[in-house]
């Protein structure tokens, strides 16, 4: 039976703007308060699991335990297939350099392994968000989103970021970073494991 959350207050536990932005609409409907974890200081915690639900369970717990609110934290990135579903939990790493995260080499390594391998077309692919809503008194609720498509080469297109422009949902002729945001937002892995969530403990 999935914990409905009957709190006032929601901690979320990410030091990104952008995606506190996002969650802070989704709960509007649902009169509770969005608290961001830089708001309140806390660190970020090392993610050192090699699941996706691995890594969103250490930022919700250290959340948790720094302040006593519930808190609801993500992890993301994009599994290919034909690399056995690398790059995984370590997406972003593929993109580290001395200066910064550079996508388009992160994007060129992941085509340049599919050659090297002759991977067949088309090369699957599938972004995945999962979601960890964590309470004080060690309650879990867990939900995975994902979005299938397939990679394309060369990278079309310039909107969002990461791995965008080289993932074509299905269904549509557009990469991600070809597509209005606002239809990204609707269709994307995020989407998907913040409606099982909005349905599983909002509902
Ligand atoms: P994290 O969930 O903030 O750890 O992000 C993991 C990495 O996955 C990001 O740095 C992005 O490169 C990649 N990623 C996650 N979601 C998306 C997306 O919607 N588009 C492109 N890349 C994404």
């Amino acid at each position: 039976m999935t914990r409905k959350f009957d709190g006032s207050r929601i901690l979320i536990a990410t030091h990104n703007a952008g995606k506190l932005d996002e969650m802070r609409q989704l709960f509007a409907p649902h009169s509770v308060e969005v608290v961001g974890a830089a708001e309140l200081n806390l660190g970020e915690p090392e993610e050192t699991e090699d699941t996706f639900v691995g890594n969103a369970r250490i930022k919700a717990r250290a959340a948790v335990d720094a302040t006593g609110l519930p808190a609801l934290a993500d992890d993301s990135g994009i599994e290919v297939q034909a690399l056995n579903d690398a790059p995984g939990v370590v997406t972003a790493d593929w993109a580290e350099t001395p200066h910064g995260r550079d996508f388009v080499m992160a994007m060129t390594k992941t085509h340049d392994m599919l050659e090297a391998i002759s991977a067949p077309h088309p090369r699957r692919a599938r972004f995945r968000a999962t979601l960890v809503l964590a309470w004080p008194d060690g309650h879990e609720e867990i939900f995975d989103g994902r979005v299938n498509g397939t990679l394309v080469w060369p990278i079309r297109g310039t909107i969002g970021h990461g791995y965008d422009p080289m993932f074509q949902p299905d269904r549509y002729d557009v990469t991600f970073a070809e597509m209005d945001p606002a239809e990204k937002n609707r269709i994307s892995h995020r989407a998907d494991a913040f409606a099982k969530l909005i349905a599983g403990c909002f509902g």
